[in-house]
């Protein structure tokens, strides 16, 4: 099971969250499933931590 850091949306299935991303901010791994990470892909590109979202 992973849960969404951003939206906390929990995911059973492994298959269905290959599409989902992780990103590293200050040495804390997140992670952001498939739906915030398209929504969020350009702030994810500036490399801006998600509080500045
Ligand atoms: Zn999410």
């Amino acid at each position: 099971m992973r849960t969404c850091d951003f939206c906390g949306r929990q995911e059973d299935d492994e298959a269905a969250t290959l599409s989902w991303s992780t990103a590293v901010e200050r040495g804390r791994t997140r992670v952001f499933c498939d739906t915030c990470s398209r929504e969020h892909l350009r702030a994810m590109e500036g490399k801006l931590d998600s509080e500045w979202w």
